[in-house]
This record gives structure tokens, sequence and C-alpha cells, in this order.
């Protein structure tokens, strides 16, 4: 098993854990990129959010109701799914970032 983040799922690798609920987990980001930066993950394999869409569409509301909790108290926060290496995938296990705690620019880098 090569997915970093089935390892996580699995505890072989450790993290900061946040949530761990049915079929959802949720952890801070190793290099945040706000004081918010959380990612949720569904514990079931998916290469990206298109993936989970197509096979589980319940698991992706599931998911932005996990980032609706846990981004409680927050006045604002970004939700993210990179699909693909050109936008910025780096692990091909679907996860949405769950950013907050500053003032973010659009259009995103
Ligand atoms: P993406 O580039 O959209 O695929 O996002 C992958 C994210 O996973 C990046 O923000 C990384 O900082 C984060 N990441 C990679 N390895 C770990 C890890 N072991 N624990 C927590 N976050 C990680």
């Amino acid at each position: 098993m090569e997915c970093i983040f089935c390892k996580i799922i699995t505890g072989d690798i450790p993290s900061k854990l946040i949530y761990d609920r049915n079929e959802i987990i949720a952890f801070e980001d190793i290099n945040p990129q706000a004081p918010t930066h959380l990612l949720i993950v569904p514990k079931k394999h998916f290469e990206n959010a298109g993936e989970i869409a197509e096979s589980n569409p319940e698991t992706l509301g599931e998911m932005f109701r996990v980032a609706k909790e846990l981004a409680n108290g927050l006045p604002g926060y970004r939700t993210i799914f990179n699909t693909g290496a050109e936008a910025g995938q780096s692990v091909f296990h679907a996860h949405l970032h769950l950013l907050g705690g500053r003032a973010f620019g659009w259009p995103p880098g």
C-alpha cells in the first residue's frame, strides 16, 4: 500500500487527528497555508472528487457537512479539491482542503 493518506487512516503514519466518524476522517495539514488548514478525507480510497461523485455522491455531501462542522466559529472559510497535478493535486487520495483564519484573495494562485 503506497498511499500516504491510506496509511494515515490505518494509523501507520501519525497525524493530528481532528475528526473520525463513520467513513470520514479529518486531520491537520502538515504544511498549513492558513491558521486553520484541515484535510477532510474519505476512509475509502478514491483518486479524486469526481470519482467520489460518480460512485458515492452522499460521501461528498458528508465531507462538506463535516467542513461546515469543523469551520464552526470561523467568519468565513474556503473549501478546495485539487484534481490532477496541473491543478496542484499532490496526494492522489481524494481530500477536501478546509482553510480559514485569514483573508483569501481571488483568483487563487
Ligand atoms: P494536494 O496538493 O491538494 O493533493 O494536497 C495534499 C496536501 O496534503 C498538501 O497540502 C500537503 O501539505 C498535505 N500532506 C502531505 N502529507 C501529509 C501528511 N503526512 N500529513 C498531513 N498532511 C499531509
